[in-house]
């Protein structure tokens, strides 16, 4: 068998122990979220795990996810949240996935899909209590809390869910939490006045679930902590002993020596004050690997760290190997691994050096990787 230059591995055991952790922990019904191909770590095998290990609802944020993740076979609960004009809602209400509006245009939209698919929708209601992104204005509110309730009452659709999204939930002491969720619960009073009794109301992501205990109402949608990231660095008790499911490795290509003063990669950005010894790793920012990790990140190799030296290319990226002792023990095709348990760096780590969230980091890994569930 071919070695793989390059592949993304995917432990879709710690996705369930997460999983499982999530809710034991919160005591709440947990939705796992799934979107963007669950946060890089493949959708439809990441959804599989999600419900082995009893997650009762699959987030996603487009239609298209959401009947993917039907095609697939998933049966259970899932909740898509953001369309655009013109977007044909039909196949989802028709699956039976659960559609979130936030005007009286989308209720237009999920009437005639509802008329289309000749099954009454299940309709969550979204509401903007901060974030000012999706969802009702609190002054628009009562308008589409009317208008949704007289679509239930002729029967198009069963208003099943009223949320919001909090936007500061990494920062538990922020005063918009409380004031977020402060404004929910008058929502849900202005919801529950026009006689809407959904079954699930729910407003807090990773980060609230985990550290804002009055916010996880009847649901929690947890995306990031799923996977074993950490949706609030520095905020977390260890001991919930989450468990990252990604490492990323590729092969090393080439391995060279280097001498005093010659410098690397496109524009000669770093410069050997001293003979050393380098590194080709065959990935770049085709596969989403961030080009501002170059002098910044690093990655493991035997068990030693090696910093990259000079800019990430498309395809490829120098390490040096003699850096931190390691360049005498290695070769070309030995292991090298970008994110991973430690002594590899993590995806946090990734993120602190390329000055953005982990998010990001894992969510853009793609291109040539291969990837494996494991
Ligand atoms: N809910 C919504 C509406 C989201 O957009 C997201 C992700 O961005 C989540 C929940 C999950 O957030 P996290 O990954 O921080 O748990």
């Amino acid at each position: 068998m071919s070695v793989e230059r390059a592949e993304i591995l995917v432990d879709l055991a710690a996705v369930r122990h997460n999983v499982r952790r999530l809710a034991e922990v919160t005591a709440t019904p947990v939705m796992v979220v799934v979107k963007a191909d669950a946060y890089g770590h493949g959708m439809v095998a990441c959804a599989r795990a999600a419900r082995e290990a009893g997650a009762a609802w699959l987030g996603v944020s487009s239609l298209r996810e959401a009947e993917q993740l039907r095609a697939a076979g998933d049966t259970g609960r899932i909740l898509a949240w953001l369309t655009v004009p013109g977007e044909d809602w039909t196949p989802a209400v028709a699956a039976g996935v659960d559609v979130t509006a936030y005007t009286r245009a989308d209720l237009d939209a999920v009437g005639a899909a509802v008329a289309a698919a000749g099954v009454p929708a299940r309709l969550q209601l979204k509401v903007d209590t901060g974030l000012s992104r999706g969802g009702a204005a609190l002054a628009d509110w009562p308008d589409l809390v009317a208008a949704a309730r007289a679509g239930e009452a002729d029967g198009r659709w069963r208003v099943t869910g009223i949320w919001s999204h909090l936007a500061c939930a990494d920062e538990p002491e922020h005063p918009a939490n409380a004031a977020q969720e402060a404004a929910f619960r008058h929502a849900l009073a202005v919801a529950e006045a026009a006689g809407l009794e959904p079954e699930v109301r729910h407003l807090a992501n990773s980060a609230g679930a985990l550290l804002r205990p009055s916010a996880r109402f009847d649901l929690v949608r947890c995306g990031l902590a799923s996977y074993g990231l950490d949706p609030a660095p520095g905020h977390l008790d260890p001991a919930l002993g989450l468990r990252p499911a990604m490492t990323v490795q590729a092969r090393l290509a080439m391995v060279k020596p280097l001498g005093a003063g010659e410098a690397v990669s496109y524009g000669h950005t770093w410069r050997a004050s001293s003979a050393t010894t380098v590194g080709l790793v065959p990935v770049g920012y085709a596969e989403g690997i961030p080009r501002a990790a170059g002098n910044r990140a690093e990655v493991e190799v035997g068990g030693v760290r090696a910093p990259i030296r000079g800019v990430v290319c498309m395809d490829q990226f120098v390490v040096d190997l003699g850096a931190a002792g390691a360049g005498s023990a290695t070769a070309p095709g030995d292991r090298v691994v970008l994110i991973g348990p430690a002594p590899a760096p993590s995806a946090q780590e990734w993120a602190e050096a390329c000055g953005t969230i982990s998010y990001e980091i894992v969510t853009r890994l793609g291109g040539r990787f291969a990837r494996h569930h494991i």
